[in-house]
């Protein structure tokens, strides 16, 4: 098996849960360990497939989730120091502390930088002998070897001014307490994968003696799960409490040798706090005494700070399978991803967050399942829209209104949620009656009996050269793409460059070419522009303004306004390739693919789908917060309901495994050259038929349509037939950190 999609077949996991049926004849409850196995048993719906008998209790292995709210403050205290930068793995950065999370301390002027290694900090460290220098060093057995090995090397180069903020937590002694808990009623567990690709097995048969119950290892790709969970079931209703490896591909019973001897030689066994749980004993790691000089908490002498979780959070009854998610009376309401008050809403792997993510329909459905609520989403161009179920709307509940952040963060950029309370809760008012009430991607303004489509947009992308294309082919087709989905002509471009002092003439050369070429390409005139510098360190090398004027074809009338029920929703080709492809050599995170962005001018692609005679409701390209957010938007704007089928999504391979490896999802992943359209079901064919025949529309195809129910809302059915929401990402998208 080449790519991790194989590990999805919607085949091969039917069998599996028929083999679990017809094994199961009682009730069992079965905790998964990981956040990330939970995240994707939610996210796949597996737990929806499996027989009524079969309960999955969400565990506590979420490393974010069980950092302990006093170590969020410690690592925030340190953070503000003038004299500290301070590095940590993206997903920590929203994880809030008792007051502010490292967002917040950074748009205040704290030193908070991302990195994808612990050894990428200390390379920092080394660069910059004068500061401070700290990393944020959370997780399971997974994360600690990279960080034992950094301390290591920071010993060995003797690196004074670097420091390991420790947080490290084990998974065995945390099975032992679930299973000492008085209220406990798992019956087996699926152990985690990744853990014993570091640990091995040899710390489990004990457990399963001990507390006579079946532990599987298994992976986290749907297959992996639903394998590990037959197996469970089968030593449950045949009476064994064995230990089993479902995932011998990755582990081995000794698991990694050098690892775990870096990890004995760094590292001592140490009384733990767990998030949501509480203390238990001798179940984390703390530098041992040879490598204590380089204990951040000692350093910057904040063991004295200490933090009460909130009284209303119910996490750790969720930790203990205990409650579900929304049984909690604060789930949706007071507590949202957007402002967690405990530990599992904190992280997309925390069980709350999981259920808010992917499955509030089925929350504001008690009376209905999921199977029943999913509306009939078939690939085909007519799409059976007729109500199959009756949405509790009113139960549904908003993410909390603009975040309570005196100052810009990146997320206010990212195009998602937090994008688009800027604007309406900041932009809007302020403009007052000046605002048009549209303010949408392009305006389509009258001048004597001609329409004309007007729009500008920013650049700002990092790196500013990346596999098929630059800044200066985004500056062009982006906005030819935002006239273009109002139904226009592109005909000229401003272009307004903000150039950092010391960037090399050669690369703004470059990028200059590049968005000539693109202009000659799009058959746009570049008419005017404007050049300003700014001082070194504040710019990034290239920053591109463009404003562009189109003629609005006779032909169209193409708002988000006009989505309704009975369109189908059709996208132009491959999703996620643009991101992918920036991602891929952004600093710190390269990797290698074959994903080359897609921008290109899309334009000539909508004259063909308009030349069809079809009535084009709505376009749009998925840009920033990809097809989720652009979805979303329309979905809110035209106060409809969106189904789509995930089956039908045309995502690479290659795209799905650089999203499954960084945590991220391919609809929240920026596009370029994609566009989403939405057309009456009887125009469908031929529209889909014109796109076939232009060249970037050769994979089109309908993923979804346009629904009277759940409106302002997209669901989609996932490929091995559960249900899920497909929300608005909140900021921008962070890689996650295992
Ligand atoms: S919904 Fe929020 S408050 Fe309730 S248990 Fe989950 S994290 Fe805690």
């Amino acid at each position: 098996m080449k790519y991790l999609d194989e590990f999805s077949n919607p085949e091969l996991a039917g069998k599996l849960v028929d083999q679990i049926r017809a094994a199961t004849t009682r009730r069992w409850a079965i905790m998964e360990v990981c956040g990330g196995q939970t995240h994707s048993i939610i996210r796949h719906g597996i737990d929806q497939l499996l027989p009524d008998e079969i309960e999955m209790i969400h565990g506590p292995g979420c490393p974010v989730c069980v950092t302990p709210l006093e170590m969020i403050d410690k690592a925030l205290e340190i953070a503000s120091r003038p004299d500290v930068i301070f590095c940590s793995f993206g997903d920590m950065l929203r994880v809030p502390g008792s007051k502010k999370d490292l967002f917040r301390i950074k748009s205040e002027g704290g030193d908070i930088r991302v990195v994808y290694s612990p050894l990428d900090a200390l390379t920092i460290a080394r660069e910059n002998p004068d500061r401070q220098v700290v990393f944020f060093g959370i997780g399971f057995e997974t994360t600690a070897p990279a960080n034992a090995m950094t301390v290591y090397q920071a010993k060995r180069l003797a690196v004074k001014n670097f420091s390991l903020l420790v947080s490290h937590v084990l998974v065995p002694p945390a099975i032992a307490a679930i299973m000492e808990s008085p209220t406990c009623r798992v019956q087996a567990f699926l152990a985690a994968g990744h853990v014993c690709c570091v640990m091995g097995t040899e710390e489990y048969p004990e457990l399963t003696e001990k507390y006579q119950i079946p532990i599987v290892v298994t992976g986290f790709e749907p297959l992996d799960i639903l394998e590990g969970i037959r197996r469970t079931v089968i030593q449950l209703e045949s009476g064994r409490h064995e230990l089993e490896n479902a995932y011998p591909r990755a582990v081995q019973a000794e698991g990694n040798l050098p690892a775990r001897a870096m990890l004995q030689d760094v590292f001592e066994v140490a009384d733990r706090s767990w998030r949501g749980i509480g203390m238990i004993p001798q179940s984390g790691w703390r530098l041992s005494p040879a490598y204590r000089e380089f204990d951040a908490e000692h350093r910057f002498s904040v063991t004295g700070i200490h933090t009460a979780e909130s009284e209303i959070c119910r996490s750790g009854e969720v930790l203990q399978g205990m409650i579900k998610p929304h049984e909690c009376a604060a789930f949706g309401k007071e507590c949202t991803p957007r402002n967690p008050l405990g530990a599992t809403m904190v992280s997309s792997e925390g069980a709350c967050a999981a259920y808010y993510l992917y499955r509030r329909l089925e929350v504001t459905m008690p009376e209905t399942s999921p199977e029943k609520a999913t509306i009939d989403t078939e690939p085909k161009a007519t799409i059976d829209t007729e109500p199959k179920a009756t949405i509790d709307i009113e139960a549904w509940v908003c993410p909390m209104p603009l975040r309570d952040s005196p100052n810009i963060v990146m997320g206010h950029g990212g195009g998602g949620a937090m994008s688009g309370e800027l604007i309406e809760h900041l932009f809007l008012p302020a403009f007052g009656s000046a605002a048009d009430a549209g303010m949408g991607d392009a305006a389509v303004i009258e001048v004597n009996g001609v329409r004309l489509a007007f729009s500008t947009d920013s650049f700002v992308v990092k790196p500013m050269v990346f596999p098929g294309g630059s800044i200066g082919d985004l500056a062009v087709n982006g906005t030819v793409n935002d006239l273009a989905m109002a139904g226009a002509r592109p005909l000229v471009l401003s272009t307004a460059f903000i150039l950092e002092e010391g960037t090399p003439l050669d690369q703004i050369a470059h990028v200059a070419q590049a968005l000539g070429t693109a202009a000659l390409a799009a058959g746009v005139k570049l008419v005017t522009g404007d050049t300003k510098v700014v001082d070194s360190g504040h710019g990034d090398a290239v920053f591109i303004n463009t404003a562009g004027i189109g003629i609005v074809d006779d032909r169209a009338d193409i708002r988000p306004q006009r989505a309704t029920p009975g369109d189908v929703v059709i996208v132009s080709g491959d999703i996620g390739v643009h991101g992918v492809a920036v991602m891929s050599c952004r600093e710190g995170l390269e990797f290698a693919t074959t994903v080359a962005s897609d921008t290109a001018p899309l334009h000539g692609l909508v004259a063909a789908m308009l030349d069809t005679g079809a009535d084009v409701h709505v376009l749009r390209d998925p840009t920033r917060g990809g097809v989720a957010a652009t979805l979303n938007e329309i979905a809110k704007i035209a106060e409809v309901g969106i189904a789509l089928d995930e089956r039908t999504f045309p995502i690479p391979a290659e795209v799905r495994d650089a999203c499954g490896l960084l945590g991220l999802d391919p609809l929240q992943v920026a596009n370029e050259g994609k566009l989403l359209a939405f057309v009456p079901s009887g125009d469908a064919d031929r529209v889909l038929a014109a796109m076939h025949d232009h060249p970037l529309g050769i994979r089109a195809a309908v993923i979804g349509a346009c629904v009277h129910e759940h409106p302002g809302m997209v669901v989609a059915r996932t490929a091995l037939g559960g249900t899920r929401v497909v929300d608005l990402p909140i900021g921008e998208q962070l890689p996650r950190i295992c």
